[in-house]
């Protein structure tokens, strides 16, 4: 894992959600840095999904001791710039990036400056835990806000944490969001999900139409066996019937 600073004096983290910061935490705690989370997520829409991943992780590090607090919730202005771009798009990979690095940048502006005005020396990020996320993006986009606040960025990449993150959250029964955020997320999700419903049941139909011939062949040689099967009980029973008789009639 890949840190721009081994060893910050006093590290704010920005997290988007309590699933993808047990990790970090974990880790940051491993190496005796104690982060304070700062949850600035003015992307997540609707205003229920935001509450329900803010009170997730609250709980989560009050559980733990660590110390929280939260940011102010603008989705307006999340719309006036990352929003916009989303409105626009074509729906291209370009313009997606597009809106997240506008994102990105409007949570870690806001990070950024409440961490210079807290007196923190560095600003971190769980978003690198998702695989999904643009690492190389979300990384220029914190050292930009970091530089603005005049602090230090502290990127790490976790996403080869993903996978424990994922196992731990379910184990602990932590709400886990299916969606990164915001409304075109949430519509992206959706769609995808539909896409590969769709694609797990063409191979479905697919292996059935490859497994037709096989089948037929089976039924074929069972239909076969039974009428053996029934011919030679037939058989017996003829011959039994003779051999009775012939007993009740020796002379015949
Ligand atoms: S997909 Fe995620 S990172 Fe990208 S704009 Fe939406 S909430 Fe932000």
């Amino acid at each position: 894992m890949e840190s721009t600073e081994e060893k910050p004096v006093h590290l704010l983290l920005h997290a988007c959600c309590g699933p993808c910061s047990l990790e970090p935490v974990r880790l940051l705690r491993q190496r005796g840095i104690e982060p304070h989370i700062h949850y600035a997520n003015s992307n997540i829409a609707p205003a229920d999904e935001y509450a329900r991943r803010r009170d997730t992780i609250r709980a989560w590090a009050t559980e733990i001791g660590l110390s929280f607090a939260e940011g102010t919730y603008a989705p307006d202005a999340w719309e006036a710039t990352a929003g916009r771009i989303g409105e626009a798009s074509d729906g291209s990979e370009a313009q997606r990036q597009a809106r997240c690095r506008a994102c990105y940048r409007v949570r870690f502006e806001e990070s950024a400056a409440y961490a210079a005005a807290h007196g923190f020396g560095a600003l971190g990020t769980t978003l690198s835990v998702s695989p999904y996320q643009y690492g190389w993006i979300i990384r220029e986009e914190l050292e930009r806000a970091c530089e603005q606040a005049g602090i230090r960025s502290f990127f790490e990449d976790y996403s080869p944490h993903y996978a424990e993150a994922t196992r731990r959250s379910r184990e602990a029964g932590m709400y886990r969001q299916v969606y990164c955020g915001c409304r075109f997320s949430e519509a992206e999700a959706a769609a995808e999900r539909e896409e590969r419903a769709a694609a797990r049941e063409a191979e479905k139909a697919r292996r059935a139409a490859a497994r037709e011939p096989e089948e037929r062949r089976l039924a074929a040689r069972r239909a076969q066996r039974a009428a053996y099967d029934a011919k030679q009980a037939h058989k017996r029973a003829v011959l039994k019937a003779l051999r009775a008789h012939r007993k009740e009639h020796p002379d015949a």
